[in-house]
């Protein structure tokens, strides 16, 4: 669970740790990853680290040790996918993208609105349909 994960990082000083499957690292999850996932409602304590995963450019193939595969999660932390976006004032209240993805977006009385600063990667994709779907094209997508 993404706790356990963030107790561990504290627990030895570090802000990443691999995650490991089966004997393979398979990614990292970083402090920021988890606080990103905090902060689009999910609870720590009951929701699993893979909802938190950076796979990819960080994996440690090579059998690194875990602090110098932290080292590398923050080597890359500034070209993480990092996604944000914002609702025009051309929503007309369909509702079709909380549809599609309730953890980022929210209705308000005019219209829809963004509920996180950033947009955690779990949810990136259905964000993305969410913006190609929006009929009046009034979600914006920054990269
Ligand atoms: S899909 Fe587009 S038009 Fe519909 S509520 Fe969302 S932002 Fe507004």
């Amino acid at each position: 669970m993404l706790s356990e994960a963030a107790d561990r990082m504290r627990k030895f000083g570090l802000d990443a740790l691999p995650v490991v499957e089966d004997n393979e690292t398979v990614g990292t999850v970083t402090d920021h990853a988890i606080a990103r996932a905090v902060a689009a409602g999910m609870n720590p304590r009951t929701t699993p680290v893979k909802y938190a995963l950076t796979r990819d450019t960080a994996q440690d193939s090579q059998g690194k040790r875990v602090g110098e595969t932290a080292r590398i999660v923050e080597d890359h932390q500034c070209k993480e996918n990092l996604m944000k976006a914002r609702v025009t004032e051309d929503c007309i209240s369909c509702g079709r993208c909380v549809e599609i993805c309730p953890e980022v977006f929210e209705m308000g009385e005019d219209r829809a609105f963004v509920k996180v600063s950033e947009i955690p990667e779990p949810y990136q994709d259905a964000a993305q349909e969410a913006a190609d779907e929006c009929p009046t094209s009034a979600i914006i997508i920054e990269r």
